[in-house]
Order: C-alpha cells, then structure tokens, then sequence
C-alpha cells in the first residue's frame, strides 16, 4: 500500500461542513441572524438540503439550532469557521495580487481553501506580505507573468 496518510473522514464531507460553517459564520457576521433560506441561498444548495445539514452539524455539536429561532455556532463551529476564512482570506488575497479576476479568484480559493496545508498558508502567506511591501518586485512579477 501507499504510504500517504489515511483520511479518517472522506475529504469532501470535511469540504461541504467547512463551506457551511463558513457560510452561516459570513451570514451572521453580515445580518446578525442566520436561515436556512440564507445557507441555501449562499452555496446554491437546495433547502432539504440545509436543513439534513444544519441537523447533522448540530448532532455534532458546530451548531446549536432552534426552530423556527435561527442557528448560532458552537464555539467549535466558529473555531473551523474562523480558520476556513483565515485560509480564504490568504489564498484569495495572493491570487487576486498575481492578477486573477476577481470571479475566477473567487471559484478557485473557495476549492483550495479546504485542501491547503498549514506550512503552506503560511508561506503563501509571507509571499503575500512580501508582494506587498515591495511594490517594484510585484509590479516586476505582473509584468512577467503578463508577457506571452
Ligand atoms: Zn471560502
């Protein structure tokens, strides 16, 4: 067998419960309160769908939910979902520097942010602050990357 590291959970249900956990984080932050209407709303999901979900995160303990009273984040819901956003706010702002449009840059962090390692955010992440504190090597960057 192969020696890379066995997952414990199937990488996609990891993904959709951080694209949750981000989106109710985000509406929240945004309108004060979170629906099931919203989540479906913000990932373009269908509205059986929220609710399976919503039930499952709070049967695991990310969210507690009230009927018809909204859903608030555990402290361990917010933990995942601060540091999703943390990853999104790294990788969209570096791409964005290196030229991406803004539509693409959106498409392609919301698919790496779940799969990037730490060591690697964080690389990414100095990279970032380098570009910014050094307009001419950026600008050198954008030029080359430009060039046909
Ligand atoms: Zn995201």
């Amino acid at each position: 067998m192969s020696g890379l590291p066995r997952l414990v959970q199937p990488k996609r249900d990891i993904s959709r419960r951080e694209d949750y956990l981000e989106a109710i984080y985000n509406l929240n932050e945004e309108k004060g309160y979170v629906s099931a209407a919203d989540i479906s709303d913000r990932l373009g999901v269908k509205p059986p769908t929220v609710s399976s979900m919503v039930v499952n995160l709070a049967r695991k303990g990310y969210l507690d939910h009230e009927r018809y009273r909204g859903m608030r984040l555990t402290r361990s819901g917010e933990k995942v979902a601060k540091s999703v956003i943390k990853r999104h706010q790294v990788i969209s702002g570096l791409i964005s520097m290196l030229g991406v449009d803004d539509q693409t840059a959106y498409v392609d962090t919301e698919g790496i942010e779940h799969h990037v390692h730490q060591s690697t955010l964080r690389r990414l992440q100095k990279l970032a602050e380098y570009l910014r504190e050094n307009p001419d090597t950026l600008k050198a960057v954008l030029e080359f990357l430009e060039e046909k």
